[in-house]
């Protein structure tokens, strides 16, 4: 199945009104530093505190009457599994998420508080698609897949959407990399808003799978990638998300986790809000100069903001 800019306006109608229409923020000190125009899209400051709570009300509000009944059943690393369990709540469908025993603990709590059960699994020794895949034959449940699924990466869309209805043409539009629905769906938006913006991912340096793939032409799959930025510990793209990005976005980079634990104290100091590690991908590389941007107008998508606080405290000390 072949994903195109209509997918994205269709899925902006479904989650209007459910979904927060999250700020645009700019600062004077980035542009100072960048020499370009950034405009930040906050999704810090979306519903669950990430953008993907976009992708799942998306799935999850065309269900089927018989699939409602059945629930949800998906396999998560944070974001996913809260904004699942929220948009199930919402729904009223019964949301089972497999999360890793070495989750965020602030993701697991709020995981658990909107109603949805929780399994855990060693992210190192086994298989969380497979265990996903089971339960759902097991209980006829349906699984959404946190970033491999048309619905999802078409929900996840309408965060660029939105940036471009609210500031018009970019020459560059930044986005965070883990899986690729957000990427995907950013390119799709792109592709029919601003077909002249290059869309480029932006993923940790340790775990640069989306470079590689994109460079191979196939998808690329490396072991758990050791990063902060735990919303980008994925070990390979999804199918339907490498089909859009080959198709839709010019390059993939990469930047250091040094720079991200920068970033994040730029946007406490000089923008007042919280970021989390993986939400600083593309602020990182256009303010350490990853991807050339000066004279441009920049598009800068801030994935999320739920971080554990001694976390943060241990990298706003580094
Ligand atoms: C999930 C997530 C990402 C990566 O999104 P993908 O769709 O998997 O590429 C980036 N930032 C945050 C905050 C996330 O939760």
């Amino acid at each position: 199945m072949s994903l195109h800019f209509d997918d994205i306006r269709q899925a902006a109608a479904r989650i209007a009104g459910h979904a927060h229409r999250t700020p645009v923020l700019t600062s004077r000190t980035a542009n100072t530093v960048t020499g370009a125009e950034l405009f930040f899209k906050c999704e810090n400051f979306q519903r669950v505190g990430a953008f993907k709570f976009r992708g799942a009300y998306n799935a999850l509000s065309r269900f089927t009457p018989e699939q409602r009944k059945a629930g949800v059943v998906t396999y998560s690393s944070g974001n996913h599994a809260q904004a699942t369990a929220l948009a199930a709540q919402l729904l009223g469908i019964p949301a089972t998420i497999v999360m890793p025993h070495d989750a965020p603990q602030t993701k697991v709590t709020a995981t658990k508080d909107y109603g949805a059960q929780v399994l855990g699994y060693d992210r190192y020794t086994e298989d969380r698609e497979a265990i996903g895949r089971e339960l759902a034959q097991a209980r006829g449940m349906t699984l959404i897949q946190p970033y491999d699924h048309p619905d999802v990466i078409c929900g996840q869309g309408t965060a660029a959407l939105e940036l471009f209805e609210e500031v018009g043409q970019l020459d560059v539009l930044l986005v965070c990399l883990g899986g690729g629905g957000l990427l995907a769906g950013s390119a799709l938006a792109a592709s029919g808003m601003a077909p002249q913006c290059d869309v480029i991912g932006v993923e940790p340096e340790a775990g640069d799978d989306g470079r590689q793939s994109l460079r191979a032409g196939r998808i690329v799959h490396i072991p758990v990638p050791d990063t902060i930025a735990d919303g980008a510990k994925v070990t390979h793209i999804g199918e339907h998300n490498f089909a859009v990005i080959r198709q839709h976005v010019k390059d993939i980079i990469t930047v250091s986790d040094a720079q991200l634990a920068d970033t994040m104290r730029f946007f406490a100091s000089r923008m007042k809000m919280v970021v989390e590690p993986t939400g600083c991908l593309g602020a990182a590389a256009a303010l350490h100069g990853a991807y050339p941007v000066k004279g441009k107008r920049v598009g800068v998508i801030v994935s999320g903001g739920n971080v554990d606080l001694p976390v943060m405290a241990q990298l706003f000390a580094g």
